[in-house]
Protein backbone atom coordinates (compact mmCIF):
# COMPACT_ATOMS: atom_id res chain seq x y z
CA UNK A 1 0.00 0.00 0.00
CA UNK A 2 1.49 3.46 -1.02
CA UNK A 3 0.77 5.99 2.16
CA UNK A 4 1.76 9.70 1.24
CA UNK A 5 5.28 10.87 1.30
CA UNK A 6 7.42 14.01 0.87
CA UNK A 7 7.25 13.53 -2.99
CA UNK A 8 3.48 14.05 -2.93
CA UNK A 9 3.58 17.29 -1.41
CA UNK A 10 1.31 19.44 -3.11
CA UNK A 11 3.69 22.76 -2.52
CA UNK A 12 7.05 21.01 -3.78
CA UNK A 13 8.64 22.94 -6.84
CA UNK A 14 10.89 22.37 -9.83
CA UNK A 15 13.98 24.50 -10.92
CA UNK A 16 12.68 23.72 -14.11
CA UNK A 17 9.97 26.03 -14.73
CA UNK A 18 7.96 24.08 -17.10
CA UNK A 19 7.34 21.26 -14.37
CA UNK A 20 5.54 24.43 -12.48
CA UNK A 21 3.03 25.04 -15.14
CA UNK A 22 -0.60 24.87 -13.56
CA UNK A 23 -2.35 22.05 -15.47
CA UNK A 24 0.80 20.01 -16.85
CA UNK A 25 0.76 16.25 -17.25
CA UNK A 26 4.31 16.16 -15.74
CA UNK A 27 5.06 17.85 -12.54
CA UNK A 28 7.79 16.85 -10.00
CA UNK A 29 5.49 14.55 -7.89
CA UNK A 30 4.87 12.85 -11.05
CA UNK A 31 7.82 11.54 -12.18
CA UNK A 32 6.82 8.73 -14.95
CA UNK A 33 8.71 6.59 -16.98
CA UNK A 34 9.56 5.49 -20.55
CA UNK A 35 11.77 4.38 -23.17
CA UNK A 36 13.09 6.99 -25.96
CA UNK A 37 16.14 8.83 -28.10
CA UNK A 38 16.06 11.81 -30.08
CA UNK A 39 14.02 11.03 -32.60
CA UNK A 40 15.26 10.54 -35.95
CA UNK A 41 18.74 9.11 -34.80
CA UNK A 42 20.64 6.39 -34.70
CA UNK A 43 20.83 6.56 -30.42
CA UNK A 44 20.50 3.62 -28.28
CA UNK A 45 16.94 3.40 -26.40
CA UNK A 46 17.28 4.22 -23.02
CA UNK A 47 15.04 5.06 -19.98
CA UNK A 48 13.67 8.04 -19.34
CA UNK A 49 11.59 10.22 -16.42
CA UNK A 50 9.21 13.43 -17.52
CA UNK A 51 9.83 16.21 -15.76
CA UNK A 52 7.77 19.67 -17.02
CA UNK A 53 8.48 19.00 -20.77
CA UNK A 54 11.64 17.37 -20.73
CA UNK A 55 12.84 14.13 -20.49
CA UNK A 56 15.70 13.25 -17.50
CA UNK A 57 17.65 10.69 -19.67
CA UNK A 58 18.40 7.88 -16.93
CA UNK A 59 21.28 6.47 -19.16
CA UNK A 60 23.40 9.76 -19.04
CA UNK A 61 22.32 10.73 -15.58
CA UNK A 62 23.73 7.33 -14.16
CA UNK A 63 27.16 7.90 -15.67
CA UNK A 64 27.31 11.96 -14.21
CA UNK A 65 27.03 10.08 -10.48
CA UNK A 66 24.82 12.27 -9.37
CA UNK A 67 22.76 9.39 -7.52
CA UNK A 68 23.64 7.22 -4.77
CA UNK A 69 23.14 3.34 -3.06
CA UNK A 70 20.27 2.16 -4.25
CA UNK A 71 18.60 4.73 -6.90
CA UNK A 72 22.04 4.95 -8.39
CA UNK A 73 21.92 0.75 -9.08
CA UNK A 74 18.19 1.69 -9.99
CA UNK A 75 18.64 4.12 -12.87
CA UNK A 76 21.37 1.88 -13.95
CA UNK A 77 18.46 -0.59 -14.65
CA UNK A 78 17.21 1.95 -16.50
CA UNK A 79 20.03 2.66 -18.77
CA UNK A 80 19.05 0.19 -21.57
CA UNK A 81 16.31 0.14 -24.30
CA UNK A 82 13.95 -2.11 -21.83
CA UNK A 83 12.89 -1.51 -18.50
CA UNK A 84 12.62 -5.07 -17.00
CA UNK A 85 15.36 -5.11 -15.33
CA UNK A 86 14.31 -2.20 -13.63
CA UNK A 87 10.80 -3.72 -13.06
CA UNK A 88 12.23 -7.06 -11.28
CA UNK A 89 14.02 -4.69 -8.75
CA UNK A 90 10.43 -4.27 -6.82
CA UNK A 91 9.20 -1.19 -4.67
CA UNK A 92 11.98 -0.60 -2.51
CA UNK A 93 14.49 0.00 -5.72
CA UNK A 94 11.48 2.06 -7.44
CA UNK A 95 10.69 4.15 -4.58
CA UNK A 96 14.67 4.45 -3.97
CA UNK A 97 15.28 6.50 -7.55
CA UNK A 98 11.76 8.32 -7.41
CA UNK A 99 13.54 10.03 -3.73
CA UNK A 100 16.38 10.51 -5.79
CA UNK A 101 15.43 12.19 -8.64
CA UNK A 102 12.78 13.89 -6.60
CA UNK A 103 15.79 15.42 -4.66
CA UNK A 104 17.81 16.28 -7.72
CA UNK A 105 15.17 17.92 -9.49
CA UNK A 106 13.11 20.14 -6.49
CA UNK A 107 13.43 23.85 -6.85
CA UNK A 108 15.71 23.60 -3.21
CA UNK A 109 18.41 21.68 -5.14
CA UNK A 110 22.18 23.59 -4.99
CA UNK A 111 22.97 25.07 -8.20
CA UNK A 112 25.56 22.61 -8.68
CA UNK A 113 23.29 19.86 -8.46
CA UNK A 114 20.47 21.53 -11.16
CA UNK A 115 23.34 22.59 -13.67
CA UNK A 116 24.66 18.97 -13.73
CA UNK A 117 20.86 17.47 -14.02
CA UNK A 118 20.41 20.07 -16.68
CA UNK A 119 23.18 18.20 -18.47
CA UNK A 120 20.99 15.15 -18.82
CA UNK A 121 17.22 16.84 -20.19
CA UNK A 122 16.43 15.83 -23.46
CA UNK A 123 13.51 18.17 -24.77
CA UNK A 124 10.25 15.79 -24.96
CA UNK A 125 8.94 17.46 -28.54
CA UNK A 126 12.72 16.34 -29.86
CA UNK A 127 12.35 12.54 -29.23
CA UNK A 128 10.40 9.39 -30.57
CA UNK A 129 9.37 6.99 -27.79
CA UNK A 130 9.44 3.10 -27.94
CA UNK A 131 7.68 -0.06 -25.74
CA UNK A 132 9.26 0.56 -22.77
CA UNK A 133 9.81 -3.34 -21.51
CA UNK A 134 9.86 -6.54 -23.50
CA UNK A 135 6.41 -7.95 -23.02
CA UNK A 136 6.78 -11.37 -22.81
CA UNK A 137 2.71 -11.84 -22.05
CA UNK A 138 -0.14 -9.59 -22.60
CA UNK A 139 -3.21 -10.26 -20.83
CA UNK A 140 -6.90 -8.12 -21.11
CA UNK A 141 -9.61 -8.28 -18.94
CA UNK A 142 -13.18 -7.34 -18.72
CA UNK A 143 -13.81 -5.60 -15.78
CA UNK A 144 -16.20 -3.29 -16.13
CA UNK A 145 -19.39 -3.73 -15.38
CA UNK A 146 -21.02 -1.13 -17.08
CA UNK A 147 -18.85 -2.18 -20.46
CA UNK A 148 -20.26 -5.46 -20.34
CA UNK A 149 -23.93 -4.53 -19.76
CA UNK A 150 -23.64 -2.06 -22.34
CA UNK A 151 -22.30 -4.57 -25.08
CA UNK A 152 -24.53 -8.00 -23.57
CA UNK A 153 -27.22 -6.04 -24.14
CA UNK A 154 -26.88 -5.57 -27.88
CA UNK A 155 -26.66 -9.69 -27.98
CA UNK A 156 -28.55 -10.99 -25.36
CA UNK A 157 -31.15 -8.08 -24.10
CA UNK A 158 -32.71 -10.90 -22.21
CA UNK A 159 -29.70 -11.72 -20.23
CA UNK A 160 -26.86 -9.30 -20.65
CA UNK A 161 -24.35 -10.27 -18.43
CA UNK A 162 -22.71 -14.10 -18.09
CA UNK A 163 -23.13 -14.72 -14.86
CA UNK A 164 -19.54 -15.62 -13.74
CA UNK A 165 -18.98 -12.00 -14.49
CA UNK A 166 -19.19 -10.48 -10.82
CA UNK A 167 -17.29 -14.16 -9.65
CA UNK A 168 -14.28 -14.16 -11.92
CA UNK A 169 -12.33 -10.76 -13.12
CA UNK A 170 -12.23 -12.53 -16.32
CA UNK A 171 -9.92 -11.99 -19.45
CA UNK A 172 -8.33 -13.09 -22.67
CA UNK A 173 -4.54 -13.84 -23.23
CA UNK A 174 -3.59 -11.29 -25.66
CA UNK A 175 -1.03 -11.16 -28.42
CA UNK A 176 2.33 -9.34 -27.17
CA UNK A 177 4.25 -9.23 -30.28
CA UNK A 178 1.62 -6.32 -32.42
CA UNK A 179 1.56 -4.09 -28.70
CA UNK A 180 2.98 -0.38 -30.51
CA UNK A 181 3.53 2.91 -28.73
CA UNK A 182 1.53 6.03 -29.07
CA UNK A 183 1.59 7.04 -33.03
CA UNK A 184 0.87 3.62 -34.09
CA UNK A 185 -0.28 3.36 -37.78
CA UNK A 186 -1.83 0.11 -38.83
CA UNK A 187 -4.04 -1.15 -41.18
CA UNK A 188 -7.46 -2.32 -40.86
CA UNK A 189 -7.67 -5.82 -40.23
CA UNK A 190 -9.16 -8.17 -43.11
CA UNK A 191 -11.07 -11.36 -41.89
CA UNK A 192 -14.31 -13.39 -41.65
CA UNK A 193 -17.43 -12.45 -40.32
CA UNK A 194 -21.24 -13.46 -40.08
CA UNK A 195 -23.41 -10.86 -41.37
CA UNK A 196 -27.01 -10.64 -39.79
CA UNK A 197 -29.29 -13.23 -41.67
CA UNK A 198 -26.27 -14.46 -43.67
CA UNK A 199 -26.20 -18.48 -43.87
CA UNK A 200 -22.64 -17.80 -44.48
CA UNK A 201 -19.48 -15.94 -43.31
CA UNK A 202 -18.00 -13.67 -45.66
CA UNK A 203 -14.38 -12.93 -46.27
CA UNK A 204 -13.65 -8.71 -46.34
CA UNK A 205 -12.19 -5.99 -44.34
CA UNK A 206 -13.28 -5.21 -40.86
CA UNK A 207 -16.28 -3.23 -41.33
CA UNK A 208 -16.71 -2.73 -37.60
CA UNK A 209 -13.67 -1.07 -36.44
CA UNK A 210 -13.55 -0.02 -32.44
CA UNK A 211 -11.20 1.07 -30.00
CA UNK A 212 -10.98 0.05 -25.97
CA UNK A 213 -10.64 2.93 -23.58
CA UNK A 214 -8.29 0.80 -20.92
CA UNK A 215 -5.46 1.48 -18.96
CA UNK A 216 -2.52 -0.93 -19.27
CA UNK A 217 -0.39 -2.11 -16.18
CA UNK A 218 3.55 -3.29 -16.03
CA UNK A 219 4.22 -5.96 -13.92
CA UNK A 220 6.98 -5.73 -11.20
CA UNK A 221 8.83 -8.95 -9.76
CA UNK A 222 6.23 -11.36 -10.68
CA UNK A 223 5.91 -14.80 -9.11
CA UNK A 224 7.24 -18.60 -9.43
CA UNK A 225 5.07 -20.84 -11.37
CA UNK A 226 2.93 -22.66 -8.94
CA UNK A 227 3.23 -20.30 -6.44
CA UNK A 228 0.36 -17.43 -5.63
CA UNK A 229 0.08 -13.68 -5.58
CA UNK A 230 -2.14 -13.19 -3.02
CA UNK A 231 -4.09 -9.84 -2.43
CA UNK A 232 -1.77 -8.15 0.41
CA UNK A 233 1.30 -8.71 -2.17
CA UNK A 234 -0.76 -7.66 -5.37
CA UNK A 235 0.00 -4.07 -5.88
CA UNK A 236 4.00 -4.85 -5.51
CA UNK A 237 4.21 -6.52 -8.77
CA UNK A 238 2.49 -3.57 -10.12
CA UNK A 239 5.14 -1.03 -11.45
CA UNK A 240 2.71 1.19 -13.20
CA UNK A 241 0.18 2.06 -15.57
CA UNK A 242 -0.39 3.39 -19.06
CA UNK A 243 -3.24 4.10 -21.45
CA UNK A 244 -4.09 1.23 -23.54
CA UNK A 245 -6.19 0.95 -26.73
CA UNK A 246 -7.38 -2.73 -27.80
CA UNK A 247 -8.35 -1.92 -31.08
CA UNK A 248 -11.19 -4.12 -31.79
CA UNK A 249 -13.03 -5.58 -35.01
CA UNK A 250 -16.36 -6.19 -33.61
CA UNK A 251 -17.72 -8.07 -36.86
CA UNK A 252 -14.14 -10.53 -36.71
CA UNK A 253 -14.49 -10.56 -33.48
CA UNK A 254 -17.99 -11.47 -32.78
CA UNK A 255 -18.24 -14.26 -35.43
CA UNK A 256 -14.93 -16.12 -33.51
CA UNK A 257 -15.13 -15.66 -30.30
CA UNK A 258 -17.25 -18.73 -29.03
CA UNK A 259 -16.51 -20.75 -27.01
CA UNK A 260 -12.29 -19.89 -26.85
CA UNK A 261 -12.58 -15.89 -26.71
CA UNK A 262 -11.07 -12.79 -28.72
CA UNK A 263 -8.88 -14.18 -31.42
CA UNK A 264 -8.09 -11.81 -34.89
CA UNK A 265 -11.09 -9.84 -33.50
CA UNK A 266 -8.02 -8.04 -30.98
CA UNK A 267 -4.35 -9.38 -32.41
CA UNK A 268 -3.88 -7.19 -35.02
CA UNK A 269 -2.86 -3.86 -33.08
CA UNK A 270 -2.58 -2.66 -29.69
CA UNK A 271 -1.94 0.94 -28.46
CA UNK A 272 0.04 1.79 -25.62
CA UNK A 273 1.27 5.60 -23.94
CA UNK A 274 4.99 5.59 -23.98
CA UNK A 275 4.67 7.03 -20.25
CA UNK A 276 4.14 4.68 -17.24
CA UNK A 277 2.55 6.42 -14.44
CA UNK A 278 4.37 4.64 -11.11
CA UNK A 279 1.57 3.59 -8.75
CA UNK A 280 3.29 5.20 -6.16
CA UNK A 281 2.45 8.53 -8.37
CA UNK A 282 -1.23 7.83 -7.63
CA UNK A 283 -1.29 7.42 -4.52
CA UNK A 284 -3.38 10.76 -3.74
CA UNK A 285 -5.88 9.20 -5.58
CA UNK A 286 -6.57 6.30 -4.23
CA UNK A 287 -10.43 5.87 -3.06
CA UNK A 288 -12.29 2.90 -1.20
CA UNK A 289 -13.56 0.16 -3.07
CA UNK A 290 -17.27 -0.87 -2.55
CA UNK A 291 -19.32 -4.04 -3.77
CA UNK A 292 -22.99 -2.86 -3.48
CA UNK A 293 -25.19 -4.96 -0.97
CA UNK A 294 -27.09 -6.61 -3.64
CA UNK A 295 -24.05 -7.81 -5.42
CA UNK A 296 -22.17 -11.17 -4.84
CA UNK A 297 -19.30 -10.06 -2.43
CA UNK A 298 -16.09 -11.40 -3.25
CA UNK A 299 -14.97 -14.94 -2.80
CA UNK A 300 -12.21 -14.30 0.32
CA UNK A 301 -8.74 -14.82 -1.99
CA UNK A 302 -10.08 -11.78 -3.48
CA UNK A 303 -10.65 -9.76 -0.80
CA UNK A 304 -8.36 -7.23 1.51
CA UNK A 305 -8.74 -4.89 3.76
CA UNK A 306 -6.42 -2.64 1.91
CA UNK A 307 -8.16 -3.80 -1.47
CA UNK A 308 -11.52 -2.13 0.71
CA UNK A 309 -9.60 0.89 2.22
CA UNK A 310 -7.97 2.22 -0.92
CA UNK A 311 -8.20 -0.32 -4.07
CA UNK A 312 -10.07 2.02 -6.23
CA UNK A 313 -7.95 4.24 -8.58
CA UNK A 314 -9.84 7.79 -9.45
CA UNK A 315 -7.84 8.35 -13.09
CA UNK A 316 -9.84 10.81 -15.37
CA UNK A 317 -10.15 9.30 -19.10
CA UNK A 318 -11.49 10.78 -22.36
CA UNK A 319 -11.45 9.35 -25.94
CA UNK A 320 -11.32 11.95 -28.50
CA UNK A 321 -11.39 11.25 -32.64
CA UNK A 322 -9.39 12.91 -34.95
CA UNK A 323 -11.02 12.24 -38.58
CA UNK A 324 -9.34 12.75 -41.77
CA UNK A 325 -11.67 15.50 -42.56
CA UNK A 326 -11.25 17.08 -39.32
CA UNK A 327 -7.39 17.22 -40.13
CA UNK A 328 -7.73 18.25 -43.74
CA UNK A 329 -9.37 21.58 -42.39
CA UNK A 330 -6.83 21.83 -39.50
CA UNK A 331 -9.62 21.31 -37.14
CA UNK A 332 -9.58 19.52 -33.40
CA UNK A 333 -10.50 16.31 -32.37
CA UNK A 334 -13.60 16.23 -30.91
CA UNK A 335 -14.52 14.29 -27.73
CA UNK A 336 -16.41 11.07 -27.41
CA UNK A 337 -16.42 10.19 -23.62
CA UNK A 338 -14.91 11.00 -20.64
CA UNK A 339 -15.42 8.84 -17.42
CA UNK A 340 -13.00 7.64 -14.78
CA UNK A 341 -11.09 4.21 -13.58
CA UNK A 342 -13.01 4.28 -10.15
CA UNK A 343 -16.37 2.36 -11.25
CA UNK A 344 -14.54 -0.69 -12.34
CA UNK A 345 -16.07 -3.54 -10.65
CA UNK A 346 -12.64 -5.10 -10.07
CA UNK A 347 -9.27 -3.75 -8.96
CA UNK A 348 -5.86 -4.13 -10.19
CA UNK A 349 -5.64 -6.30 -7.02
CA UNK A 350 -7.94 -8.34 -7.96
CA UNK A 351 -6.65 -9.09 -11.31
CA UNK A 352 -2.89 -9.94 -10.33
CA UNK A 353 -4.47 -12.23 -7.41
CA UNK A 354 -7.14 -13.84 -9.84
CA UNK A 355 -3.87 -14.03 -12.69
CA UNK A 356 -2.15 -16.22 -10.55
CA UNK A 357 -4.54 -17.92 -8.45
CA UNK A 358 -4.15 -20.96 -10.54
CA UNK A 359 -0.06 -20.82 -10.10
CA UNK A 360 0.02 -19.20 -13.48
CA UNK A 361 3.49 -17.04 -13.21
CA UNK A 362 3.83 -13.45 -14.06
CA UNK A 363 7.30 -12.23 -15.20
CA UNK A 364 8.39 -8.69 -14.82
CA UNK A 365 7.55 -6.58 -17.91
CA UNK A 366 4.24 -8.48 -18.66
CA UNK A 367 0.97 -6.60 -19.51
CA UNK A 368 -2.43 -6.67 -18.07
CA UNK A 369 -5.12 -4.24 -19.86
CA UNK A 370 -8.01 -2.87 -17.41
CA UNK A 371 -10.65 -4.25 -19.87
CA UNK A 372 -12.72 -1.49 -21.57
CA UNK A 373 -13.55 1.16 -19.32
CA UNK A 374 -17.44 2.54 -19.11
CA UNK A 375 -18.53 4.55 -16.17
CA UNK A 376 -22.29 4.14 -15.35
CA UNK A 377 -23.88 6.86 -18.01
CA UNK A 378 -24.08 7.01 -21.59
CA UNK A 379 -21.79 9.63 -22.21
CA UNK A 380 -18.56 7.84 -20.23
CA UNK A 381 -18.59 4.83 -22.83
CA UNK A 382 -15.20 3.44 -23.56
CA UNK A 383 -16.45 2.19 -26.76
CA UNK A 384 -17.97 3.26 -29.84
CA UNK A 385 -20.00 0.20 -30.10
CA UNK A 386 -21.97 1.17 -26.89
CA UNK A 387 -21.94 5.45 -27.95
CA UNK A 388 -23.74 3.92 -31.45
CA UNK A 389 -25.95 1.04 -30.18
CA UNK A 390 -24.15 -1.60 -32.06
CA UNK A 391 -23.53 0.85 -34.80
CA UNK A 392 -27.57 1.39 -35.23
CA UNK A 393 -27.02 5.18 -33.76
CA UNK A 394 -24.36 6.88 -35.30
CA UNK A 395 -22.55 9.72 -33.91
CA UNK A 396 -22.52 13.07 -36.09
CA UNK A 397 -19.64 15.51 -35.58
CA UNK A 398 -19.40 19.18 -35.78
CA UNK A 399 -18.43 19.27 -39.28
CA UNK A 400 -21.13 16.72 -39.70
CA UNK A 401 -19.61 13.39 -40.45
CA UNK A 402 -20.93 11.06 -39.23
CA UNK A 403 -19.84 7.66 -37.24
CA UNK A 404 -21.02 3.90 -36.61
CA UNK A 405 -17.38 2.74 -36.36
CA UNK A 406 -14.50 3.85 -37.12
CA UNK A 407 -13.39 4.46 -40.97
CA UNK A 408 -10.02 4.84 -42.56
CA UNK A 409 -7.81 8.25 -41.69
CA UNK A 410 -9.39 7.91 -38.16
CA UNK A 411 -7.21 8.99 -35.64
CA UNK A 412 -8.36 7.56 -32.02
CA UNK A 413 -6.79 9.81 -28.87
CA UNK A 414 -6.98 9.13 -25.32
CA UNK A 415 -5.69 11.20 -22.16
CA UNK A 416 -5.85 10.35 -18.74
CA UNK A 417 -4.59 12.16 -15.71
CA UNK A 418 -5.97 12.74 -12.08
CA UNK A 419 -6.87 16.08 -10.37
CA UNK A 420 -8.18 17.27 -7.05
CA UNK A 421 -7.88 20.22 -4.43
CA UNK A 422 -4.84 19.98 -2.39
CA UNK A 423 -3.02 16.86 -4.70
CA UNK A 424 -0.77 17.66 -7.27
CA UNK A 425 -2.37 16.87 -11.02
CA UNK A 426 -0.48 13.53 -11.96
CA UNK A 427 -1.55 13.00 -16.01
CA UNK A 428 -0.44 10.20 -18.07
CA UNK A 429 0.31 12.09 -21.38
CA UNK A 430 -1.44 10.75 -24.34
CA UNK A 431 -2.27 7.77 -26.27
CA UNK A 432 -2.83 7.85 -29.74
CA UNK A 433 -3.20 5.68 -33.04
CA UNK A 434 -4.30 5.69 -36.71
CA UNK A 435 -6.37 3.76 -38.65
CA UNK A 436 -5.48 3.23 -42.46
CA UNK A 437 -7.31 1.70 -45.24
CA UNK A 438 -7.30 -2.51 -45.48
CA UNK A 439 -4.18 -4.77 -46.25
CA UNK A 440 -4.33 -6.45 -49.58
CA UNK A 441 -6.77 -8.94 -50.43
MN1 LIG B 1 -10.18 -5.12 -24.26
Amino acid sequence: MDTLNHTHAPGARSWLASANTAGADFPIQNLPFSVFRRAGSQEAFRGGVAIGDQVVDLAALSRAGLLKGSAASAAQACSGPALNEFFALGPAAWQALRYGLFALLESTASQTTSEAVRNCLVPQRDVEYTVPARIGDYTDFYTSIHHALNVGKLFRPEDPITPNFRWIPTAYHGRASSIRISGQVYRRPMGQSMAPGATAPAYGPCARLDYELELGMFIGPGNAQGEQIRMDDAEAHIFGICLLNDWSARDIQFWEMAPLGPFLGKNFATTISPWIVTLEALAPYRQAWDRPADEPQPLAYLESAANRASGALDIQLEVWLETAALRDHVLAAERLSRTSFRHQYWTVAQMVAQHTVGGCNLQPGDLLGSGTISGPTETEAGAIIELTRGGREPLTLSNGEKRAFLEDGDAVIFRGWCEEPGHARIGFGENRGLVLPAIGR
